[in-house]
């Protein structure tokens, strides 16, 4: 599979940095955000190293779906009920932090902190 070891979010997946791990298979990683802005706020992460959106290919499509069903399973099981955005940030004008591709989750109760 296709790492970068300068990526903070590979080194994520193999464990070299910890993180609060809320689902992960041979594919996907999910975890809790650092820095959260809303009560719940997710990560949902590929394993394969994808810097971002720009990077993604046909082949890929299978696995952004999965991500999306993994979103709506993860705030069921995090008992968020009343709705939760999906973000995903791509490049400098995107504002994206962290060039791995990653979908934002967040839910639960207002007021956030942003967004
Ligand atoms: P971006 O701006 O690239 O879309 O979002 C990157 C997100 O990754 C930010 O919300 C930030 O808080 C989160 N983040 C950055 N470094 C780490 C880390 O080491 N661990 C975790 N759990 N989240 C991180
Ligand atoms: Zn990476």
């Amino acid at each position: 599979m296709h790492t970068d070891s300068n990526c903070i979010f590979c080194k994520i997946v193999a464990g070299q940095i910890p993180s609060r791990k809320v689902y992960e298979d041979d594919e996907l990683l999910a975890f809790h955000d650092i820095a959260p802005w809303a009560p719940v706020h997710v990560l949902i992460i590929p394993k394969v190293h994808i810097a971002s959106m720009v990077d993604v290919a046909e082949a890929h499509a299978a696995l952004l779906g999965r991500m999306m069903v993994l979103s709506a399973r993860l705030m069921r099981e995090l008992g968020v009920t009343n709705g939760y955005r999906h973000v995903i940030n791509t490049g400098r004008d995107g504002m994206q932090e962290v060039p791995h591709l990653h979908l934002h989750v967040m839910g639960g109760p207002r007021p956030w902190s942003k967004g």
